[in-house]
């Protein structure tokens, strides 16, 4: 099958919503604010990076992006220095989201406000919002399309399938195994699915530091060990970096490309989503991620609360969040999926089959 235009739901943000947290004074125009990204472990990081830059500073801000490449400790550094630096808002995309409760609870004890960015900021009251897709349905999206794969290629099941999740300190690696899970659990114990390595918890299946050559390594070893004479049907992957990096894997032992699952519509997947290779991905627009984060920093530099659709636990409070709607993409709805975004589209439509 080519490509098609299928269906896809658009993404929506509280914006004009309910109101939950209580207004605080305002500040001026110009304020400076900080965005503390991690490490460049996928391409929707980068993005976010010129799309502050250049959002902020049309705003009429004085934006400070940094990146913690060398992981929790620097980003905690980058933190302080933020708040010394008198920002008025610090957005957290966390390392660790479970690291940095000493500088949250610095910054909001100086009123500064913060925005838990894309990851959750967990065990802390001193988060003043959480603006994310719903990682969670990323999840089942996922799980589902999976199965819908593998029953498109295969007919019926049983199907052999493996398992990977991504780096156990990142707050969403959680919601997105659980979400899938919830999908693909019930199938493995009727035995539609197996997973000949018997690795099927998180923590078995986790890839530190979302790091690719991990999860070729790990699946190299599992298709010698338990795939030289079953056929290795599918892989569920958390995110495009670890899909290709199964694919390859796959490939590199002269197996038939197995249905693989992904997230984040990174170039490089979507021409291969389009040529029919990486099964799925999951649009997450990051423009719409920022866009959101820039109209709660107006809000905020109003004087007026943050506006919400829903809440997230952190085990600490229920952080009131700003959700987006994730989009899952197969060669079926790619054109449609990409419609307002003119790279992704291209790059679709020159890969379309
Ligand atoms: C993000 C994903 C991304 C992953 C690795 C996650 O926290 O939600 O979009 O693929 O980090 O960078």
């Amino acid at each position: 099958a080519g490509c098609g235009g299928g269906s896809s739901s658009s993404t929506t943000s509280a914006a004009g919503g309910d109101t939950t947290s209580a207004a605080a004074g305002g500040f001026e125009a110009g304020a400076t604010i900080g965005i503390s990204l991690p490490q460049k472990t996928s391409q929707n990081w980068v993005e976010a990076e010129q799309m502050f830059n250049e959002g902020l500073k049309a705003a009429g801000y004085n934006p400070v992006v940094q990146f913690a490449n060398n992981g929790a400790s620097e980003q905690q550094s980058q933190i302080e220095s933020m708040i010394q630096q008198g920002a008025k808002v610090i957005v957290i995309g966390a390392v660790d989201g479970s690291q940095l409760s000493t500088q949250v609870e610095n910054a909001q004890s100086q009123g500064v406000k913060v925005i838990a960015y894309d990851r959750l900021i967990k065990e802390t009251k001193a988060v003043d919002l959480y603006v994310a897709y719903d990682n969670e349905k990323v999840g089942e999206l996922q799980g589902q399309a999976l199965l819908e794969g593998l029953a498109a290629r295969k007919g019926s099941g049983p199907y052999n399938i493996e398992l990977i999740a991504g780096s156990n300190d990142d707050a969403n690696s959680k919601p997105f195994f659980e979400g899938a899970m919830s999908v693909l659990q019930p199938k493995i114990d009727d035995g539609t699915l197996k997973i000949l390595s018997g690795q099927t918890t998180q923590d078995k299946v986790a890839t530190e530091g979302w790091d690719p050559a991990k999860v070729q390594t790990r699946m190299d070893a599992i298709i010698s060990g338990f795939y030289k004479s079953e056929p290795l049907d599918g892989i569920l992957s958390p995110n495009d970096t670890l899909g290709r990096a199964a694919i390859q894997s796959a490939t590199d032992a002269g197996l038939d490309t197995p249905v693989v699952t992904g997230q984040d519509s990174e170039d490089e997947s979507v021409t291969s989503v389009a040529e029919g290779k990486q099964y799925q991905t999951i649009y997450k627009d990051t423009r719409g991620l920022v866009d959101a984060v820039l109209k709660q920093i107006e809000l905020a530099k109003d004087g007026k609360a943050f506006e919400s659709n829903g809440s997230a636990n952190n085990g600490t409070i229920d952080v009131p969040a700003d959700y987006l709607t994730p989009v899952s993409v197969t060669q079926a709805n790619i054109l449609q999926a990409y419609a307002n975004d003119a790279t992704r589209l291209k790059l679709a439509e020159a890969s379309c089959t």
